[in-house]
């Protein structure tokens, strides 16, 4: 706040001077002036301008162009003309896994289209072979995908073992679920990670036996396949800045100069370091680490080194994960599933993950230490475990502002909306679930519930202000996919889901800026065009706010601007 206020002044002093003066000098020459296209601010006080300037990399003036040339064009001011283009404030991603970016452009992508090739068994198979034999990969190297969707699949018939045996009987191969709470493993891989009928079902955890047998089918989840995530390969020292900014470089592509890191743990937040040091940032990113690695992270960083970007990486708060994924039938209910568990379980609620008490404990530690934090919960049962948790942790004061988001609340019932409002808390929500796996939620949790995932309209019709994510690499990084499932919440089958609970593109923007920045506590420098601010800011093609709604997830970035910097720019 001090900063800006140090501006406004300045702005106030240059319009008397300018008024005094019969000179057209500028008394403050800004480093560039966009003109010539829609320029979005987000700022409700004054929604559009003519013009912007920046200078030293903040915002120094947003108004009328004849106005902003006058007071700020000098001799070395370069004027950008859009050229009927549009400029927004750059969007900030409330949740993502940023570590994932990294091993990302070394994985083969099985999602399901459009995202992907993974429509099917054999197109997986082949997807994994042709990546095999593109890269040369030896005998007994691992293959990683991800992006596996169950639901995608014909007939509702999953990837097993012995589909990946019949071609990679030698190279371990580890096909991530799209959730990213598990994976299909190949027999080498199980013999590699330990995995067979010998070993029990952690709990919290599912491995899928063959019928009838005690014998593994191939899919590994939750608590029975965190060991093998931490086991996985993480690249070594040379690679760390060169994977770290080709990760960057996704989410600079999509319009992103903010983004987040959901689950981090001691050893990636070390790695995120080291790269952020040797000069890997060209964005900002926000790190949470996931509370089993929470007290290895506060360790080795004190508290109050936590909230502040060294090298454009900050760490942002405690996370803690209180179920899975509704698609992969772990997400946590009060009610069964429709259609029985992953494993062919009746009467299946999901999976509760941690027991109250410790859930409680950690929500304390967060609060205790001033921190924000984020909960993963999908599932009414799992949002209500963490309402025990915030009441039992903030009983003197409920509703202290703590800067708590709920990542997904993608099943939260209106009770439970209430709630968020008297605690002050927010949701994040994940609206491309209403395109992704909408019609698997109709089947699994009914109509009813499905209509009401991530109810981005009853939120902010109670005040709240809700964020929208992606929760990469769940779902591609795509901020006007994001906007246009929000708007229109339409299934890959042309259901509409829940139309009563669409939002105005205006708001779905807010959701993917302001919003965010709030989310982080970075609104005095992030997610409107206003002056002091960052110039964080995105060049579309088009203005996402005047196109048809159905038109929005076609509109694309065409420039991507970091602090008055070109970090991406479309070929
Ligand atoms: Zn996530």
């Amino acid at each position: 706040m001090m900063k800006r206020a140090v501006l406004l002044i300045l702005g106030a002093g240059s319009l008397a001077l300018c008024a005094g003066w019969s000179s057209a000098a500028p008394v403050v020459p800004a480093d560039t002036i966009y003109v010539g296209g829609d320029i979005v601010t987000i700022n409700d006080a004054q929604p559009s301008v003519e013009a912007l300037a920046v200078k030293d990399g903040r915002i120094l003036a947003a108004g009328k162009r004849r106005d902003l040339e006058r007071e700020h064009r000098g001799q070395a001011t370069r004027v950008v003309d859009l050229g009927g283009k549009a400029l927004l404030p750059a969007f900030i991603d409330p949740h993502s896994h940023y570590f994932s970016s990294l091993t990302v452009a070394t994985q083969v992508n099985v999602f399901a289209p459009p995202a992907g090739p993974g429509k099917d068994i054999p197109s997986i198979v082949a997807a994994l072979r042709k990546f095999r034999d593109e890269h040369k990969l030896p005998r007994g190297q691992l293959i990683q995908a991800y992006g596996y969707d169950t639901s995608a699949m014909p007939n509702g018939v999953g990837l097993t073992r012995d589909d990946l045996d019949v071609d990679f009987p030698d190279n371990p191969v580890i096909v991530g679920h799209v959730s990213m709470h598990g994976a299909v493993l190949n027999s080498a891989a199980m013999k590699q990670f330990g995995i067979s009928a010998a070993t029990e079902t952690p709990k919290g955890g599912v491995i899928v036996r063959k019928p009838g047998s005690n014998e593994p089918a191939g899919l590994v989840m939750e608590m029975a396949y965190l060991p093998i995530f931490t086991a996985l390969p993480k690249p070594d020292a040379k690679q760390e800045v060169e994977w770290s900014r080709a990760g960057q470089m996704l989410y600079a592509a999509n319009g992103i100069t903010t983004a987040h890191e959901g689950a981090t743990h001691a050893a990636e937040f070390a790695l995120m370091q080291r790269a952020a040091a040797g000069g890997a940032h060209i964005i900002d990113v926000v790190a949470f680490p996931f509370f089993t690695d929470f007290d290895a992270v506060l360790a080795q960083n004190p508290v109050d080194t936590w909230g502040r970007y060294v090298n454009h990486l900050k760490l942002g708060g405690g996370k803690i994960t209180l179920d899975g994924s509704p698609q992969g039938r772990t997400g946590w209910f009060t009610t069964p599933y429709l259609t029985g568990g992953p494993g062919g379980e009746q009467d299946w609620c999901g999976t509760s993950i941690l027991p109250d008490e410790v859930v409680k404990g950690f929500v304390k530690k967060v609060y205790d230490l001033g921190l924000p934090l984020n909960v993963h919960a999908n599932g009414d049962a799992a949002i209500d475990q963490f309402l025990r948790a915030h009441e039992f942790a903030a009983a003197g004061d409920l509703s202290k502002p703590r800067r708590v988001t709920i990542i997904h609340s993608q099943f939260v019932r209106p009770d439970q909306l209430d709630k968020y409002v008297a605690y002050r808390m927010r949701p994040s929500f994940f609206t491309l679930h209403t395109f992704y796996f909408a019609d698997t939620h109709i089947l699994n949790r009914g109509r009813e519930q499905a209509f009401f995932e991530s109810p981005m309209r009853a939120a902010i019709d109670r005040g709240l202000r809700p964020t929208n994510h992606t929760d990469f690499v769940v779902a591609p990084l795509d901020q006007m996919m994001v906007v246009w499932s929000a708007v229109n919440r339409i299934s890959r089958k042309g259901v509409e889901i829940g139309p009563d609970q669409r939002v105005t593109p205006l708001e779905a923007l807010k959701a993917i800026t302001i919003y965010a920045a709030e989310q982080y506590g970075e609104e005095a420098s992030k997610g409107s065009l206003e002056p002091g601010k960052l110039a964080d800011l995105v060049i579309l093609d088009r203005n996402p706010l005047k196109v048809q709604p159905m038109a929005i997830r076609d509109v694309r970035v065409v420039e991507t601007i970091k602090e008055g910097a070109t970090i991406y720019r479309a070929k």
